[in-house]
């Protein structure tokens, strides 16, 4: 459950930055490559919060779409084309076989699915994930700051 150890980072950083302040709000940026389940990761935010004198915070999760961008010509993608390429070269039904020997639908795996795809456009395949690997902390609301 790496939902928890994020969480728990996550609750660590607001605790150590914020010692002597009460905070209200806490907006946290997420990239959908990170594949981490939003509502366990919520439920843990809020467990942890309430348990570590964080009570009554209320956290605020975004998702950023994963843009994907050809380091040759420039043209950028999507997540929806990028999967549709790693089918074609893979196909649809491919899972990792963890180590654990649980099964992880290929497309939560950002290393694989860069060394997957080719440029939609120029067929190079010198390719950067440029967003959807995010987690970040992008805004907090002390309770004393009215502005
Ligand atoms: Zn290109």
């Amino acid at each position: 459950m790496h939902e928890w150890s994020i969480a728990e980072g996550i609750v660590d950083v607001l605790l150590e930055m914020f010692k002597d302040k009460k905070l209200r709000e806490v907006d946290i940026k997420i990239g959908e490559l990170r594949d981490l389940d939003l509502d366990v990761l919520r439920s843990a935010l809020n467990i942890l919060s309430e348990s570590r004198s964080l009570k009554g915070l209320k956290f605020n999760l975004h998702v950023s779409k994963a843009r994907f961008k050809c380091l040759n010509c420039g043209e950028e993608w999507g997540l929806e084309k990028a999967l549709e390429m790693v089918e074609e070269t893979i196909g649809a039904e491919s899972v990792i076989i963890e180590e654990s020997g649980s099964e992880l639908p290929l497309h939560f795996i950002p290393s694989l699915i860069i060394g997957l795809q080719k440029c939609p456009s120029c067929g190079m395949m010198d390719i950067a994930i440029d967003s959807g690997r995010e987690l970040e902390i992008t805004r907090v609301v002390v309770e004393d700051d009215r502005s």
